[in-house]
């Protein structure tokens, strides 16, 4: 049996960044289920920062990590962790309501947003359809950031091994016990961990983990979201298109790579599990990137499916269990897994040991009560309409 102060389970992108924080007080060891980092929801997501997604509490987890992706610390990695895309919000006549209700939140957080019109559109982002039953108007915000999710956690993990933490890959959790000396993990295959703190950063499977545990879930909703990769238009340099949203929040696109990654920005109820694309949503991508742009789908090159895990109030969730000491809830990051990472990991890390609220959390609106698990009531069901 091996000993830890702290106990992960899955190394996403909730419990590599909370592990590194907490390789500094002493030694993590993370139990993950598949042999490669990410492999789940932090390897399929399109990897973006930007204010256009989730609550106002997620805004305020954005803002305050922002700073760690723009200016990493010392020599966290050893290339760049984002790069600038701006984002373009745009709204049809049907929308515009919904566009000045997300131009009312975003500029609480920036005050680099502009309202443009539809040659500014058009300019940005040519494919687009405007004018009339188009694209009537849009908002620009230049502070956007593309994430390099790869690069982010792979440097989480070597921060946890630098320390002599150690990640355990193909370990799937199959019991959980309290014993005297702590909380004993056991894989399939039978090896054991045993720690004070259990962390459990499970993704999907967030309410399943805690069940070994005899635990109560906290109502961890996955939804699966669908990305096709399109060709562009022949001979159009896109490099420089905006991440492209409309207000309606059923469509983007962004350039990545040499490739036109678009989505229907579905979020279609599913099971924690290996998520694969359906084929009608799929097809709806497709509609939706002709339907919305001047595109002609031919030939869809690449998809994918991955979840997107909510509870019932869309806010991502860290704190101790109030029935079980020591078993921390990391969990239901959404759609924002990524670009609240520093934030939530530094919230965790001041939680489990006792240290002061992040400097600046709560200014931005991030407060104890809104983020601890308490707030949620067991077994709870389906989460609001977006907002
Ligand atoms: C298509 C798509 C686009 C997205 N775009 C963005 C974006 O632009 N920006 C953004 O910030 N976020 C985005 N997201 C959301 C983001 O990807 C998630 O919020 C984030 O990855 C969640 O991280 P996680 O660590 O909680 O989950 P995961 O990455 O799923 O990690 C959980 C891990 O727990 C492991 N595990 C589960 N059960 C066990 C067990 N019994 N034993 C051991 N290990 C176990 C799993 O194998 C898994 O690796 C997107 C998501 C999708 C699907």
């Amino acid at each position: 049996m091996t000993s830890a102060d702290f106990l992960i389970v899955g190394a996403g992108v909730a419990g590599l960044s909370a592990g590194a924080r907490l390789a500094r007080h002493g030694k993590v060891v993370i139990v993950e289920a598949e042999e490669a980092l990410g492999y789940h929801s932090s390897g399929r997501s399109v990897s973006f920062s930007h204010y256009g997604i989730g609550n106002s509490a997620v805004r305020g987890l954005t803002a305050w990590s922002r700073g760690f992706f723009e200016d990493p610390p010392g020599d966290f990695c050893a290339t760049p962790l984002s790069r600038t895309v701006p984002t373009l919000y745009f709204a049809t006549e049907d929308s515009l309501a919904a566009l000045e209700a997300l131009e009312a939140e975003i500029v609480r957080f920036t005050d680099a947003t502009r309202r443009i019109d539809s040659p500014a559109m058009s300019e940005l982002c040519p494919a687009l359809r405007t004018g009339e039953g188009a694209a009537v108007t849009g908002i620009l915000d230049p502070t956007g950031l593309k994430l390099d999710s790869d690069a982010l956690l792979q440097s989480f993990g070597r921060a946890i091994r630098a320390t002599g933490g150690e990640i355990m890959h193909g370990r799937r959790i199959a019991s959980i016990e309290r014993r005297a000396e702590g909380w004993t993990v056991r894989s399939e295959k039978g090896e054991t961990w045993t720690a004070p703190i259990l962390i459990d950063a499970a993704g999907a499977w967030a309410d399943p983990v805690a069940g070994l545990a005899g635990i109560r879930p906290i109502g961890v909703q996955p939804r699966r979201r669908t990305i096709i990769v399109v060709d562009p238009p022949a001979g159009a340099d896109f490099s420089a298109w905006p991440f492209t949203h409309s207000a309606a929040g059923d469509f983007y696109m962004l350039p990545e790579a040499g490739q036109l990654l678009a989505s229907p920005a579905d979020e279609v109820e599913d099971e924690p599990c290996d998520a694969a694309p359906d084929e009608y949503d799929v097809a709806l991508a497709a509609d939706r990137v002709e339907h919305y742009c001047d595109l002609k789908v031919t030939r869809i090159a690449h998809r994918w499916a991955g979840l997107r895990s909510f509870v019932a109030d869309r806010v991502p969730t860290a704190g101790f269990d109030r029935q079980a000491p020591g078993f921390f809830w990391l969990a239901g990051q959404g759609g924002y897994g990524l670009q609240t990472a520093p934030a939530m990991a530094a919230i965790a890390e001041a939680l489990i040991t006792g240290s002061a609220w992040p400097e600046g959390l709560a200014e931005l609106g991030v407060t104890r009560d809104r983020i601890e698990p308490g707030r949620l009531s067991a077994g709870t069901g389906s989460p609001p309409p977006r907002p």
